[in-house]
């Protein structure tokens, strides 16, 4: 089998020609992915071209200098942490403040763990947490034991022990 000298001139330069181009191509597609890359992960449109630049002048040895220096989050990435802090952080405003020892306490607590202060109260009729302040539950209605006598007037309350004497006198 023998080869024709000038068919193997034309196939080497066909073959560097398509090399040529691949590199070429290669090239400008790492040039253009890090433009792209660096885009979303920096606003300042000098570090966007100097990225561009190095991957441009220095290729495959760029990419990789590019990928050891370039940020770790992307502007969306970095966003989204943001918005994380911040609802974190709003869930930690919203926690209410214990009243004898100012630190942050749950919703659902009844007593400070820190200082022992009493938060909350529960209905004796259907057990759910109430407001200290609170006269009369707000979910079955029953008025709270000791806070009765508070909110109501002295003839409310005078009437209130008449009641409880009456069924007394009338069983003597
Ligand atoms: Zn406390
Ligand atoms: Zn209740």
């Amino acid at each position: 089998m023998t080869f024709d000298p000038v068919f193997l001139a034309n196939l080497t330069l066909v073959m560097t020609a398509f090399a040529g181009a691949f590199l070429v191509v290669l090239w400008i597609s790492l040039v253009v992915w890090t433009y792209r890359d660096i885009r979303a992960r920096a606003r300042d449109p000098l570090v966007q071209t100097l990225a561009a630049l190095l991957v441009a002048v220095l290729n495959l040895p760029g990419v990789l200098v590019y990928l050891i220096l370039r940020p770790p989050r992307t502007l969306e990435e970095e966003y989204q942490r943001t918005l994380e802090e911040e609802a974190l952080l709003q869930a930690l405003e919203d926690l209410p403040l214990c009243p004898g020892c100012e630190r942050r306490v749950k919703e659902e607590w009844q007593i400070c763990p820190n200082c022992h202060t009493k938060l909350k109260k529960t209905c004796h009729n259907c057990s759910r947490l109430m407001e200290l302040p609170w006269n009369i539950c707000p979910y079955c209605g029953t008025p709270a034991p000791g806070m009765r006598l508070e909110a109501t007037s002295l003839d409310d309350a005078l009437k209130g022990i008449k009641v409880t004497e009456e069924p007394e006198g009338s069983g003597n």
